[in-house]
């Protein structure tokens, strides 16, 4: 099994062949769309996927995505953890055409080539697994000083730069 880094695109018909398992981080920072539905792009996702097939001999992707987001609460509209897990399965096809055909509880995901961009995969799925509102169990004060305990915090960067430089030299 792969560690660290989830991988970006696989070749789908080899990570088949061999029932790839994958699994790995994605910064929350690099998934867009899920982006717009939060209110920072901080955490990270864990990952785990499987490729394989079920007993009809049809193409699956399974896996399981975790991650800890900030969405807004709808009372105070302050930053509210959510844990968001999610367990999904979707059937790799090779046309639209082939789509149509699939038992109806599995999602298609159309794969042409010899590359399964994941990234967007995983996405839509961690979008489909948001809650709908979310809210703090109780919102009052401490939220908002929670919130400014979220504000960057200036750095203890040399305000030099050449004093980097200077370091590197060493
Ligand atoms: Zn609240």
């Amino acid at each position: 099994m792969n560690q660290g880094l989830f991988p970006v695109r696989v070749d789908p018909l080899k990570c088949l062949e061999q029932n790839a398992d994958f699994s790995g981080s994605i910064a929350v920072s690099k998934l867009e769309r899920l982006q717009g539905f939060l209110q920072d792009d901080s955490g990270e996702a864990q990952v785990e996927i499987h490729f394989g097939h079920d007993e009809q001999g049809i193409a699956l992707l399974s896996g399981q995505c975790q991650a800890q987001v900030h969405m807004t609460c709808q009372r105070c509209m302050n930053p509210v953890a959510v844990e968001l897990k999610h367990d999904f399965e979707v059937a790799i096809v090779v046309s639209d055409e082939k789509a149509k055909h699939l038992p109806k509880q599995y999602e298609p995901i159309i794969c042409e080539g010899d590359s399964l961009e994941l990234l967007p995969v995983i996405e839509d799925e961690l979008i489909l697994s948001l809650p709908m509102f979310a809210y703090h169990h109780e919102c009052d004060d401490n939220e908002l000083k929670a919130k400014e305990e979220l504000a960057p915090v200036e750095t203890e960067a040399p305000s030099n730069p050449f004093s980097v430089l200077e370091q590197l030299k060493k």
